[in-house]
């Protein structure tokens, strides 16, 4: 096993799936979150609910799991505050980007997270970026980021990894690797207890988890879920 990661866990299905990954991989895994707009509110308020959900049901994992960081980047969204009126949350750009996009985001959680890591003596962090998601966010592509990882281990002369279990994965392969990381018990804990709606709605529980059902974060989750519902009973018959 290796040693040490941070996962930046948003409290959505990617990071969640991240953390049950990484716990799989190594000694200690600690995670940290970014509370930096009003529209993630209800993604960042799935964080404690999750992780502690996580320890008590899955007791191989409890002892590995060490400290949650949660970092306030309130001006980070009010950097990007008229993009995140309410009226443009769920509407799409002209480039195809939701409205929520903050430019360049990941660098700076990457940066945070690369400071906090050399403090805690951990040299891999783990993040659930995917290129194969209908947005792919520029900050969160595979170039980008193996270009952040040279920039963090010169920068801070510490080597740095920057691991990304899910680049290639779409939404149906990110619910089997959490099904093979953990069974059923995984796969409802992720249902039940992450959140991805662009609306903040937890009203409703879904076969997929919940949302409002409508949103373009709520229909990625709900489209992926069908997927690997359909390959599952694929490979049931066959
Ligand atoms: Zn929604």
């Amino acid at each position: 096993m290796q040693k040490a990661a941070l996962v930046l866990f948003s409290g959505g299905q990617d990071s969640a799936t991240c953390l049950a990954w990484a716990l799989a991989r190594f000694e200690r895994v600690e995670t940290i979150g970014f509370d930096y707009a009003q529209r993630r509110r209800a993604e960042v308020d799935a964080r404690p609910g999750f992780i502690a959900a996580l320890r008590e049901r899955f007791p191989r994992w409890e002892a590995r799991l060490g400290a949650d960081h949660r970092v306030d980047m309130g001006e980070l969204g009010q950097l990007a505050e008229t993009a995140l009126s309410p009226e443009a949350q769920a509407r799409m750009t002209a480039k195809g980007l939701p409205d929520a996009f903050v430019p360049g985001r990941n660098l700076m959680f990457f940066t945070y997270a690369a400071a906090l890591a050399y403090r805690r003596e951990i040299q891999v962090l783990v993040g659930g970026m995917c290129e194969t998601d209908y947005s792919a966010y520029p900050d969160g592509r595979d170039d980008t980021l193996k270009a952040l990882q040279v920039a963090l281990s010169l920068g801070m002369e510490y080597p740095v990894t920057i691991e990304t279990p899910l680049m290639w994965m779409d939404k149906a392969a990110t619910w089997q690797l959490a099904f093979e990381l953990g069974g059923d018990p995984l796969v409802q804990l992720i249902r039940e207890e992450t959140h991805s709606c662009y609306l903040g709605d937890r009203s409703k529980l879904f076969e997929w988890g919940r949302g409002c059902g409508l949103c373009p974060g709520c229909g990625l989750r709900a489209s992926g879920w069908q997927a690997w519902q359909e390959a599952r009973a694929v490979s049931a018959s066959g």
